[in-house]
């Protein structure tokens, strides 16, 4: 009988999945370990980024990573599929077939064994059941949708830019953006960023006065997980782009051109948004025994262990942590999933020689917030800036940046990482400035 490698498969190569592969190829190669990846996508874009390709100032193609090859590149292996089902008993997993864009069946259902299983497959916006966001709203959770939202946005300016040809000096692109989170409040700056440009790429009258952006929060402020203040200067900055900042009110429907409010205002919109919340993914409660909270995330112990079962384990957006002495979860974040990842990759690695797990201990190291090329505002905290510090501007920017390179050389390696980012820098000044197909 030849001996059975130690199998680890890791679901979800996104923010924290991808950097976990990475590091667990590079330390076990092939040899006596198979680390497996399995995404439903080809390549990864870090979602961070999909509000710029929403509105068409960043192209994804520049920054994407086709998993193939960075697998090869890493020692580990790659297996396109999209999670079905786990079983514990047996200790596999099922992936459902894979079709193909004319309805074809590419790869049939299919088991891969694990013996250590990472669930890092993140999560979906909440709609909280609202009438309507369903059908009439775009969602941005991944490439395909910020390419679907930058088309239908492009088709809107386009129309807009023909009727004013034509005589309608009212004519406007109205666009309904529901959740002043990061993701609202970002995506409401990029979109006037992209407007300004659009003059320059033969939409003659077309510029930043005939766009028509409503920001709508639920909640007494915007930008809740960052201080007041730099909140209300963040609030300031929308509003003297021309941004609409509704706070206080609740959408209660959505119709395809329209949004209602718990006040009973209609806002029309030719293009809604739907970008508030976030909880456990479709279909997460078929696919296996494991303990979820009421957000359908999977509840993991401080070792990040789900409760049921110490051979998985899961992180990022799909996980629910509540560490001991504190009341709420570790926030849906970037940075969370990245420490999730190394604290998972430092776990596996004491299990394979014997030692006791470690418990995972978060660093808040702050929020920040872009308001495209306009402004940056948030907070750092640490040791080096002594506690919680509100920044705007320039350092707010530079801090911010630092995330996407910091996530660039956690899966390039250091070498490739600087490089990219190099490169990233000269395309800024070299490529176009729009995205405009
Ligand atoms: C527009 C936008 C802006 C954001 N801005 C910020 C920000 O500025 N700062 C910040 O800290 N956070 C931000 N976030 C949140 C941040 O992106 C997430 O918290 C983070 O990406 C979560 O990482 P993750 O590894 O858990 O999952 P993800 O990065 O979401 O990756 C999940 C991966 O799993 C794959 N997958 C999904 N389902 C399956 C399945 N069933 N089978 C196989 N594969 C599957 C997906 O293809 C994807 O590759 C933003 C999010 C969005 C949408």
């Amino acid at each position: 009988m030849t001996d059975q490698k130690t199998q680890i498969v890791v679901v979800g190569g996104g923010a924290g999945g991808l950097e976990l592969v990475r590091r667990l190829g590079s330390k076990y190669g092939r040899d006596k370990h198979d680390i497996i990846l399995v995404d439903r996508n080809q390549t990864h874009i870090w979602k961070p980024l999909l509000h710029e390709v929403a509105a068409g100032s960043l192209d994804a193609n520049l920054d994407e990573v086709g998993y193939g090859g960075h697998a090869v590149r890493w020692g580990y292996r790659f297996f396109n599929g999209t999670l079905e089902s786990i079983d514990r008993d047996t200790k596999h997993i099922t992936t459902a077939p894979l079709i193909d864009d004319q309805g074809r069946e590419v790869i049939g259902r299919h088991k891969i064994r694990y013996d250590y299983l990472v669930l890092a497959f993140g999560g979906v916006s909440n709609d909280f059941g609202t009438p309507g966001v369903r059908e009439h709203a775009q969602f941005l959770e991944h490439r395909a949708q910020a390419d679907s939202f930058r088309q239908r946005l492009l088709n809107a300016c386009l129309r807009a830019n023909h009727e004013h040809n034509t005589g309608n000096a009212d004519a406007r692109v109205r666009i309904c953006i529901i959740g002043g989170g990061a993701t609202g409040v970002e995506l409401s700056a990029e979109l006037y960023n992209a407007a300004k440009a659009l003059r320059n790429y033969g939409l003659e009258v077309f510029d930043e006065s005939k766009l028509e952006v409503t920001l709508v929060e639920a909640g007494p402020r915007i930008l809740p997980q960052i201080d007041a203040e730099l909140a209300g200067v963040a609030k300031h900055e929308l509003e003297q782009l021309g941004v609409s900042v509704r706070e206080n009110t609740q959408v209660v429907s959505v119709a395809e051109h329209s949004v209602e409010t718990k006040q009973g205002e209609i806002i029309p919109a030719d293009l809604i948004v739907w970008a508030a919340g976030v909880k456990g993914a479709d279909g997460v409660n078929e696919m296996s025994d494991l303990e979820l909270n009421r957000l359908g995330q999977f509840v993991v112990k401080p070792t990040l262990q789900t409760t049921l079962d110490d051979h998985i384990f899961a992180l990022g957006d799909c996980a629910s942590c509540t560490l001991p002495g504190e009341e709420r979860p570790i926030p849906p974040r970037a940075q969370s999933a990245h420490q999730m990842a190394s604290h998972i990759f430092d776990n596996l690695c004491r299990v394979q020689t014997g030692k006791p797990l470690k418990d995972f201990v978060y660093k808040d190291h702050g929020s920040l917030v872009s308001l495209s090329r306009f402004s940056t505002v948030g907070s750092l905290m640490g040791n080096l800036v002594g506690g919680r510090m509100a920044v705007e501007g320039r350092l707010a920017r530079w801090a911010y940046q630092s995330l996407y390179r910091m996530h660039l050389i956690a899966i390039h390696g250091w070498w490739r990482g600087v490089s990219l980012i190099v490169i990233g820098h000269v395309n800024q000044i070299v490529r176009p400035k729009l995205k405009l197909h």
